[in-house]
């Protein structure tokens, strides 16, 4: 992409309500804009983002046997109501519309009902079970507090994946196939080495249910963990009972703030049998058909990786969800067009800042985006065929042959 033909400008300011840093660099870089408290609008950088996390969450899902799909944000109330979940004392976070016909919609908060019912449609005998099924997709909340940008946010993006199996046997083995898959997709997103499974409270018939927590200081939750982190727990659950059952004592366990970055739940039948989705067993018997229900928040890790990953100048984005690899600069005439033409070969790999700025302001703009890396080509620097890398992360450059650059660049 030529940052020339980007309509987003880089900020001086950030809103004055926006405390965060991470929030600010967002707003700042032109990754999102903010329309009002809680939402934010996601602009062709911050779009590259989130498709960039989409992506590695839908490869982790589909190698799983995951499948697919997005439904409406408009919902029905009725298969609430049967769950008792339309109730505003229970869900207190509904946004809701009329129909210009008469009667009442939801606007999604989260789609366990819609699904449970929509599957009544699919699902009859065992021999339809087990499936899984994901969507990425808008969910509204009306948060009392929106937090820390697009963290805690009234609108945002969810990965959300449901499960259906016949038994429990088949329910726990996906579970566990989820839980290896999720470590992958933080791997992937950058944040493995600080993101931990923690016991969290909220499990349906199974005792806990499990987060997972990403250690950062503008983490609105509490967890509690052991020497090797082989026992993570969210401060909601801390007790001594939860003590003795995972063998650990209260001395033994520091604190620290995380975010919840994702979570997973056992439901069993608890949306089955109020929505009466069942299958005919092999011996035809009618049996609740068991679930499962497997967050993570999109948006929320956008939020999250900005937040850790950035200095007093600007974001570091991890490669892997970067919006590109290469931020490229060209000083002088034959350095402009040097640049000019490595961009052409490499156009989906290269922010081009071909604009009629100074270098410095171009040098400055690099570092508040936060692409992984920087090349400047300069008449300098061709005199020896040679060009400029610096790693974003560590500050480091290296002087690299122009050869040698594009085949880093193939790789
Ligand atoms: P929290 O305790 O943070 O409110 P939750 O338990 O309500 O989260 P779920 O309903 O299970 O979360 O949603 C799945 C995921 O969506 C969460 O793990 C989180 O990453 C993300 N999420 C939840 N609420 C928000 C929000 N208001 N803004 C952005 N992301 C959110
Ligand atoms: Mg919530």
């Amino acid at each position: 992409m030529r940052y020339s033909q980007l309509f987003t400008k880089t900020l001086r300011d950030a809103p004055k309500d926006e405390t965060a840093k991470g929030a600010q660099f967002l707003i700042r870089a032109g990754y999102v804009h903010k329309e009002l408290a809680g939402i934010y609008d996601y602009l062709p950088l911050g779009l590259l983002v989130i498709e960039n996390i989409k992506q590695i969450v839908r490869e982790e899902l589909n190698n799983i046997g995951c499948q697919e799909v997005l439904m409406s944000t408009l919902q029905n109330p009725e298969p609430w109501q049967k769950t008792n979940r339309w109730d505003i004392e229970k869900m207190d976070v509904w946004f809701r519309t009329q129909l210009a016909a008469g009667g009442e919609l939801g606007l999604a908060p989260t789609h366990e009902e819609p699904i449970t019912n929509m599957m009544r449609t699919y699902i009859s005998s065992y021999k339809d079970l087990p499936v899984y099924v994901y969507q990425f997709q808008t969910k509204f909340r009306n948060e009392l507090r929106a937090k820390s940008g697009i963290m805690r946010t009234r609108e945002f993006i969810m990965k959300d994946l449901y499960s259906f199996c016949a038994d429990e046997k088949t329910h726990n083995d996906f579970y566990h196939k989820a839980e290896l898959a999720y470590h992958r997709i933080y791997r992937r997103l950058g944040i493995g080495d600080d993101t931990f499974q923690a016991f969290a409270s909220g499990g349906v018939f199974s005792k806990y249910s499990h987060e997972f927590q990403t250690i950062t200081t503008v983490g609105e939750d509490t967890i509690y963990y052991n020497a090797d982190k082989s026992v993570v727990l969210n401060e909601e659950v801390l007790n001594d009972e939860v003590l003795t059952e995972l063998g650990v004592k209260r001395e033994e366990l520091k604190s620290t703030k995380a975010a919840e970055v994702g979570n997973i739940f056992t439901l069993k039948t608890k949306y089955s049998g109020p929505l009466d989705l069942k299958y005919t067993d092999t011996e035809g018997k009618r049996r609740d058909v068991i679930m499962g229900c497997y967050g993570i928040g999109i948006s929320r890790v956008m939020g999250v990786i900005a937040e850790k990953y950035c200095d007093n100048n600007g974001l570091i984005w991890p490669e892997s969800i970067a919006p590109f690899k290469y931020y490229l600069i060209g000083i002088g005439e034959q350095g402009a067009e040097q640049a000019e033409e490595l961009y052409q070969q490499h156009t989906n790999d290269i922010l081009f800042d071909d604009r009629n700025l100074r270098p410095g302001e171009k040098f400055h703009d690099a570092e508040l985006l936060g692409i992984p890396y920087r090349i400047v080509i300069s008449d300098r620097s061709l005199e020896k065929s040679e060009v400029e890398l610096t790693d974003r992360r560590t500050g480091e450059t290296k002087n690299i042959q122009l050869t040698e650059l594009q085949k880093l660049i193939n790789q």
